[in-house]
């Protein structure tokens, strides 16, 4: 069976680095490897219209910004195909008749959206578009084909529900859909990092953000200023590293060679873990470190940024033909899952003769 891999973000504001850690970090790693048959990188502008219905300029802004992003990160349109989902008409009708395979009070036990409705204040009022973006999502997935898609944790839930309709369509009509496999950060940090004000998920709707672009003084400001154990207030006391999120944001993102270019004092991450939590070591040594290594990590991406930022067209035509080749896909799926339910009419010869058949015989 061939390997594809699908994933994507929705283009509500500039990524950040929860979903560098999250998911584009590793995108670019498998990227690289060549294991893929085929890659489908998709800026989800028919998903934040969901939740955004009244604000489509955000959404049409921020298409170049995701698309800059990704580039800035690594992806390589030679290697991945980076498409614009509501330019693909193929997942609307999947969607439509996946809505068929799942009832209302299954998509209400979604956690995710779930906590999602709370954050937005949807609970009286919850669009039907975003209450059933998880439907959209599976037909996401599937219109590719994607065997594996890796995301952070609050997509588990979005995950089952596709496995789920996957399973139904092909127990209905027939072996015709792929499931896929979610591939989840190996690292707890990872899976769901939080905003910088310590709250559970980095997220743009949160404003809790360092985002891929930051100038270095935006970046240094926020990690001076971010949460960390509020009961550490002398130097000599003992800190903890539970929800410390300074501490959350190393794990995330340090790698053995910072400590001998930045703080070679200690040895590795778990030696000045073992030290903040003995006492004597302050709140601003740490800090001062993880700006050093999110500084580290963060130019390259942002001077790789600024090269493609010198010709908007090209990324513009870039979207346009990986929106094209991914097009091309979804509708070869799309014929199969229609042949399957039998809604193909006009290219059924066998169906023509045999209502003809039944009228002759008369
Ligand atoms: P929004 O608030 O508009 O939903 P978001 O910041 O949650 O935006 P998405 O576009 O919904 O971002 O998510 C894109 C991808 O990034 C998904 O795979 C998601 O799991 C991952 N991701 C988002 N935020 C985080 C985070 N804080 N930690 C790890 N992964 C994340
Ligand atoms: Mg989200």
């Amino acid at each position: 069976m061939k390997k594809i891999m699908l994933t994507g973000d929705r283009p509500t504001g500039k990524l950040h680095v929860g979903h560098y850690v999250g998911s584009l970090r590793r995108r670019v790693e498998l990227q690289n490897t060549g294991d893929f048959d085929e890659i489908f990188i998709m800026i989800a502008d028919a998903q934040a219209l969901t939740d955004n219905a009244d604000n489509p300029e955000k959404v049409r802004q921020n298409i170049i910004e995701v698309a800059l992003d990704y580039l800035a990160c690594g992806l390589d349109p030679e290697k991945s195909t980076i498409l614009i989902q509501s330019q693909i008409p193929e997942l609307c009708e999947l969607s439509f008749y996946y809505m068929n395979l799942v009832t209302v009070s299954r998509l209400q036990r979604n956690p995710t959206v779930k906590s999602e409705i709370q954050m937005r204040n949807f609970e009286a009022s919850i669009p039907v578009g975003f209450f059933t973006y998880p439907i959209s999502q599976a037909a996401d997935i599937t219109a590719f084909k994607a065997t594996v898609v890796p995301v952070g944790e609050d997509q588990m839930p979005m995950l089952e529900q596709t496995k789920e309709i996957v399973h139904k369509f092909n127990s209905v009509y027939g072996e015709t859909l792929v499931e896929p496999k979610i591939l989840l950060p190996e690292n707890q940090a990872c899976m769901r990092l939080p905003g910088t004000d310590g709250k559970a998920k980095m997220s743009k709707s949160l404003g809790n953000c360092i985002y891929l672009s930051e100038e270095p003084d935006e970046i240094k400001k926020k990690v001076f200023s971010m949460f960390t154990d509020p009961n550490h207030i002398r130097i000599e006391d003992p800190g903890s590293l539970e929800g410390n999120t300074v501490f959350t944001y190393l794990d995330a993102f340090c790698r053995p060679e910072y400590f001998p270019e930045f703080l070679p004092e200690y040895e590795n991450l778990d030696e000045l873990k073992a030290h903040y939590q003995r006492g004597g070591l302050g709140d601003m040594k740490v800090k001062r470190f993880l700006n050093n290594v999110l500084q580290a990590e963060l130019e390259p991406i942002r001077n790789r940024r600024k090269e493609f930022q010198k010709d908007i067209p090209a990324v513009y035509e870039m979207l346009k033909a990986g929106t094209e080749k991914a097009e091309k896909v979804a509708a070869e799926t799309l014929r199969d899952v229609k042949a399957a339910m039998k809604i193909n009419y006009f290219d059924d010869e066998e169906l023509v003769r045999m209502q003809t058949a039944k009228y002759t015989e008369e």
